[in-house]
Formats: structure tokens, sequence, C-alpha cells
């Protein structure tokens, strides 16, 4: 099997498992507990929290939030700070959100919310003058994106987050880096230093599903969205998950020690992938060709074909892809990124993301172009498009 949908999640690494195991069966005690059996469960909380804190340049650990997944630690986030600061109600987000952003500020919306969802251009980059022109005095929070799921296009959040401090330092800034994390430079103390608040899981970094963090700068305004016992400081009730909390801190150590030479490698399997396939197909582009994007993520838009009937070729050669975000194929709607991004029609249906991972390996994506090109081709012939489209100028086709 060819696995090239490490977005939508990844395999959890040998050493992750292995850090993992003792807390499931020799020291599956609750880490509250008092006695002395249940210190070492208590013990690798406390260091993994030391370890995800440091990942991320936190100024302390008490900063870190362990929760079930990165859509938890976005409700937790954005709800908590609504409910700490029930004065402002204006949100503002972009309209190429994960669904765990993007249907949450909808929610807001129906709940008596202003909610600004800013453009993207053509490549997919956020339209910075729309954004600028949102922001208000009473804006409750900006929550964005650091990578884009489907196209892997990266937000400047930097610059996105200074510029809310500068209109309003009362302004929350909120980031999605559930895409970007151990891929992209990440400093809370650095160029983070202006975002409040940061949300992420470990199952696309080789740890497993089910556990997720939520980054609150000391003093941001954040009520408890899980109230029940005291732990996570108060701030998320739930008996604390000690063998998967222990297994996202492993996957950090791991990433940190290999991220220069992993991403390199990601980014020249990525780039073959990209020049062979334009090079082998016609009709096909890149969305989000020409911005900024993570080194792992490749979504083509071909021409005149049904995403759905690739994939299912692709299956059938044992080649793992999507079709947009998980969470979005299943349903023939067209994904809400691309449209965003104004892809033509004929595109925007055809269009398979193909996200690799430290794990991909070179005669994978050998294979991957040795099939594509006679797979486009039948699946053309059968399409009602295909013969007018085909005469046309590549620029033409919108
Ligand atoms: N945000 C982004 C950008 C994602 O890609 C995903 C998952 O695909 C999520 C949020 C939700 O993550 P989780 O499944 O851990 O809740």
């Amino acid at each position: 099997m060819i696995y090239l949908d490490n977005n939508a999640t990844t395999q959890v690494a040998t050493e992750v498992l292995e850090a993992m195991l003792p807390y499931f069966h020799d020291v599956y005690f609750n880490a509250g507990s008092m006695y002395e059996a249940a210190k070492p469960a208590r013990t690798a909380i406390d260091t993994a929290r030391k370890v995800v804190a440091e990942g991320i340049g936190a100024a302390s650990s008490r900063e870190i939030v362990f929760t079930g997944c990165a859509t938890e630690s976005i409700n937790a986030a954005m709800r908590g700070a609504a409910s700490a600061v029930p004065q402002r109600r204006h949100i503002i987000t972009s309209a190429v959100e994960h669904p765990a952003v993007l249907e949450l500020s909808r929610d807001f919306s129906r709940n008596g919310y202003e909610v600004s969802f800013v453009g993207v251009d053509r490549q997919g980059n956020l339209d910075i003058a729309e954004y600028v022109r949102a922001l208000r005095s009473d804006t409750l929070m900006v929550s964005l994106m650091h990578a884009n799921n489907e196209t892997g296009v990266i937000f400047p959040i930097e610059r996105l987050a200074r510029i809310a401090k500068e209109t309003d330092p009362g302004i929350l800034f909120h980031c999605d880096a559930t895409q970007s994390l151990t891929k992209l430079p990440i400093s809370m103390s650095g160029n983070f230093r202006n975002v409040d608040m940061l949300s992420f899981s470990g199952h696309k970094f080789h740890a497993p599903k089910g556990i997720g963090v939520l980054y609150l700068r000391r003093g941001t305004p954040c009520r408890a969205l899980l109230i029940g016992g005291h732990q996570e400081a108060g701030r998320r009730g739930g008996t604390e998950n000690a063998p998967y909390i222990a297994g996202i801190a492993k996957a950090m150590e791991i990433a940190a020690a290999t991220h220069d030479e992993d991403m390199k490698r990601i980014e020249r399997l990525r780039d073959k992938l990209e020049t062979g396939m334009l090079r082998l197909v016609s009709h096909v582009e890149v969305n989000g060709h020409g911005a900024e994007r993570i080194p792992n993520t490749l979504n083509f838009a071909f021409h005149c074909i049904e995403g759905e009937s690739i994939l299912y070729l692709l299956d059938k050669e044992g080649i793992c892809a999507s079709s947009g975000s998980a969470c979005t194929s299943g349903s023939l709607k067209p994904s809400h990124v691309l449209t965003a991004m104004n892809v033509p029609f004929t595109a925007k249906h055809g269009s398979i993301r193909m996200s690799l991972s430290r794990y991909t390996t070179e005669a994978e994506v050998d294979r991957v172009l040795a099939v594509f090109p006679e797979m486009i081709a039948r699946l053309r012939t059968a399409s009602p498009y295909w013969d007018r489209e085909k005469q046309a100028p590549r620029d033409d086709l919108a």
C-alpha cells in the first residue's frame, strides 16, 4: 500500500508506541491518585508538558493544556474566550478554515455574534487588505489557520497577529496549527509571540488519534470548556490520558530531532511528484501553486474528471489519497477551500490531495507517476467535458 493521505492522519511511530505502552498496563493508575504506584504516571505527564512547552517555545509548561483533539482545543479556545469576554461580539476568521473553526464560527454567527469570513486569492493567500478592514475595536478574536489542510498554503501568522495587536491589544489571536506543527517553525516567544492561543493534535505527526494540545498564553481570558475535576489546572476536567500524553511528547521530541532532514527529503519527493505529474499529464494544475506551502502537501486539479473516480482507481492500485479533507470527502460537494480560491468548475471537481510523511519513499512516488497518465487518460475518455476542453489552450480552461 502507498499511503499519501498524511494530512488526514499519520501512522503512529514505533518509538511513540513504545513510549506509550507502560502507561496502559504497568502504570495504569490515575495520575491524580496519591499513592506511590501512581507517581510515574504523574511524572510522565509533567515531563510531557515540559517537552511540549519547549517544543513550541512557550515561556512555561503551565501554558500547555492537554485535550482530546484539535477540534476540542479549538472549541475550548474560541468558546472559552467568548465566554470570558462577553462584551465583545465580533470574530474574524477565513473562508478556508478547517470545519473545526468554520462550523464553530457559523455557530457563533447563529448565536448573536458577527463573524467576518476573510477571503483568499486564486493561490489561496489571505486577502490581507480585507483582513485589515475587518479589524475593529469591538473585535473579540481572530482565528486563522497556519497551514491549509487541503492545499498546504501558509498564512503569514506572525504578521497577521502583529497587525491585530497593533489595532487593539485586547483582540485575542487564536491559531489553528494542526497542519503546520512540526513542519514549520513555531515559537510562542519568537515568531508567534503575538498569538494568545494555539491548537493542534498529535495524530498529524505520528502520535495517536485522541490527543490534542491547547496553548494558552499566561493571562489570556479563557473559561474552561469542560468543567469538572481539577485536572489541567482546572482548565480541562477529565482524567488525564497518560499514555497519549506521553505519546504526543515523544512524537514532538522525534520531530524536533529529525525536522531539518525530514522536511528536506519530503520537499524533494513532493517536488518530484509535482514536476513529474505536470510533465506526464495534460490539463492538470496545482492548487496553491505560487503561494508559500508546507513541504508535504500537493493538491492537483485534473480538469474534466471527478476526483472520486480518480480515488476509486487509485484505491484499486493500492494508493491512498484524498479528494479534499477527510471530513468532507464522501460528499460530492466541491471543497469550500477551492471554491473560495475560485478554482474553475471543471478543475474543482477533479481535485486530489496527496500528502507525504517521513515514511514516504522515492519508489512510492515513482509508482504513483507510473500509474497516473494511463488512469487519467482512461477517465477522460468517459468525460462529457473532455472533448471540448482538450482543444482549449490551458489558460482558457475557466
Ligand atoms: N484543523 C486542521 C487544519 C485540520 O487539518 C484538522 C484535521 O484534519 C483539524 C483542525 C481537526 O483535527 P482533529 O481531528 O484532531 O480534531
